[in-house]
């Protein structure tokens, strides 16, 4: 029986594997959810990555260390606890989206995840949109070479002023010799100093530089990869050095190249470095191309050895016994689904204490648009079995201007659903992120393609009558023609007529 249905049965389990925190189930979930982000804001303007400097930072030492300026008390105590440790980079972490990101760059919107790696410390992700940022993708779109320069000055000027792959501690004179680089500042450890205490941010600028943004030492269990027949730096260092940041193509993609002292140094933004406090990265995001591929390398990919469920039923239904029974297959499926890999102590500690691993400037709505209703959770005779849905409420929105003309993807950003169709609708404090479900594939070879339309339809076209959308075949296709007309080419045109 198990062995039958056991396609179908993992294929189920697999969708409660989603709430399970830190399985690949839950990260595809995160990555189809921060896509759907991308989608809705538009591209992101940075990619940003911060480390921990646990054993040195002084506000943490404070808390757990026996001897807070002693160096091995301090890592002592950061091994001795953990929970702290990791709870202490979550809230530093927290705080300085909203110093940094919103105050300091005006970001309107932030997505970031955590990452426990090495030794066991934890780090983060993460993209962010800021205010006033060059629309890169329709300043580029220009067939005009005048404006295309214009867009590569305005492009190259916003970028030289957030990103930055200067040592400012090597000399002006281009005299880029090795011997005038400065040393890490270790003894005592630049990252053991608070900012506060600061008195020369440039000096001390040079010392974080000289200590957390330099990649010395690549190696095999690291960065080094085979490519090519040689071992290379899978962050392609050594780099080039550049006099002035400029805007290429490469392989037919915008690629910036920020001006470059150092070919060992890892892009920073000054004040995220001096504040910060510890390794950090920042990338300006060029293509949509570039930012859909980080968020599936770095951003929403499950830590190395969780396997997905199927491959993981594989291996149980090989050693379960005949007559098992399927409550002992699905505890087996989702016990090893979580067991499959190496946890530290501090990412143990970031489970227990219920510490998301993702955050999100905005809410995410899952939107249900084939008609189907969540069943209750309390069963009364005589009461429906189904909860409304959000295409419900929408349908019985009140018919009023306010309402009438809007669409039900706006009706579902902006309003909160109310518990009974007829109740008062509320804005919300922020647009949601909506995700329309069933998935169907834009493309326009594709078998779900006429779904996919139907879909667009609904989302972006007023209407009150649900029927028209879910069975009326003809006045779909007039709706269609309407919608194509708009925005697809006239090739497709003539499909719909013709078939
Ligand atoms: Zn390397």
């Amino acid at each position: 029986m198990i062995s039958s249905g056991g396609k179908e049965l993992s294929k189920r389990v697999l969708h409660y594997a989603t709430s399970l925190r830190g399985t690949k189930q839950f990260w595809f979930k995160q990555r189809s959810r921060l896509i759907s982000m991308i989608d809705c804001l538009s591209m992101p303007t940075v990619f940003f990555t911060h480390s921990a400097a646990d054993n040195q930072w002084p506000e943490l030492a404070c808390l757990i260390a026996e001897n807070p300026d002693e160096s091995s008390s301090r890592s002592s105590a950061v091994n001795n606890n953990p929970a702290i440790a990791d709870w202490f980079f979550y809230e530093r972490i927290s705080k300085f989206m909203k110093t940094f990101y919103v105050d300091v760059l005006g970001a309107t919107d932030y997505w970031f995840r955590f990452e426990w790696q090495h030794r066991g410390s934890p780090h983060v992700h993460g993209v962010a949109w800021l205010h006033n940022a060059p629309d890169i993708e329709q300043l580029l779109s220009s067939d005009d070479s005048a404006e295309l320069l214009d867009a590569a000055e305005r492009i190259t000027a916003y970028v030289y002023g957030l990103v930055s792959t200067m040592n400012p501690g090597i000399p002006a004179d281009g005299n880029n010799i090795i011997n005038s680089i400065p040393l890490p500042k270790i003894k005592p450890h630049v990252c053991n100093q608070q900012y506060q205490g600061i008195n020369n941010l440039e000096m001390d600028l040079v010392d974080l530089v000289a200590t957390c943004q330099r990649h010395t030492r690549c190696s095999t269990s690291y960065c080094l990869k085979r490519k090519r027949g040689k071992q290379e730096c899978r962050f392609g260092y050594p780099k080039p050095l550049q006099q002035v940041t400029t805007i290429t193509t490469q392989e037919g993609e915008p690629v910036v190249l920020t001006s470059r002292n150092d070919n060992l140094l890892n892009a920073y933004n000054p004040v995220q470095l001096s504040a910060w406090r510890a390794n950090v990265d920042m990338q300006y995001i060029v293509s949509r191309n570039k930012v859909i591929k980080y968020v599936a390398k770095y951003a929403t990919k499950s830590e190395p050895r969780s396997k997905g469920l199927q491959e993981v039923y594989s291996t149980i239904m090989k050693s379960i016994k005949e007559d098992a029974t399927p409550l002992k297959v699905v505890q087996k499926l989702l016990t090893s689904t979580i067991g499959e890999r190496d946890f530290s102590a501090q990412e143990t500690c970031h489970l227990l204490l219920m510490l998301p691993l993702f955050r999100a400037s905005r809410d995410f709505v899952v939107l249900s648009l084939d008609g189907s209703r969540q069943v209750t959770e309390t069963f009364e005779e005589d009461k429906s079995v189904t909860v409304d849905s959000q295409l419900d409420h929408y349908c019985a929105r009140p018919d009023v201007p306010e309402f009438r003309e809007v669409s039900l993807l706006k009706f579902v950003q902006k309003y909160r659903i109310p518990k009974k169709i007829g109740s008062a609708l509320v804005p919300r404090n922020k647009d949601v992120i909506v995700i329309p479900r069933p998935y169907c594939s834009p493309d326009p070879q594709g078998p779900q393609y006429e779904q996919y339309s139907k879909q667009k339809l609904m989302l972006h076209k007023p209407f009150v009558q649900l029927d028209s959308y879910l069975e009326d075949v003809t006045h779909m296709q007039l709706l269609m023609l309407l919608f194509f007309s708009l925005v697809m080419c006239q090739n497709l045109l003539l499909m719909i007529f013709t078939g």
